[in-house]
């Protein structure tokens, strides 16, 4: 059995780009207000709202978010994920 430590489910939301029902993260636990959601299907960047919807950031948010060392992991992961 595989622990789901990293997995957390939330509230399906869509992505705002593509329409990918977004429903679950990873690595970061559950995710709450202002956290940054990365879409799996088309790595459209977007920050959770206080009623957890989904957002696009402003140009200085997203400057902001792609200096985060741990986004472009993300990114980077997502991209061999999607290669194979
Ligand atoms: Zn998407």
């Amino acid at each position: 059995m595989i622990p789901e430590l990293d997995t957390s489910r939330f509230e399906p939301v869509r992505c705002m780009n593509c329409g990918y029902l977004l429903d679950a993260t990873t690595g970061e636990g559950h995710p709450s207000p202002g956290d940054v959601s990365i879409c799996i299907e088309c790595l459209n960047i977007a920050l959770f709202t206080h009623d957890m919807a989904l957002r696009a950031p402003t140009a200085a948010e997203l400057r902001e978010i792609m200096a985060e060392p741990e986004v472009r992991r993300y990114l980077m992961a997502i991209r061999q994920m999607k290669q194979k």
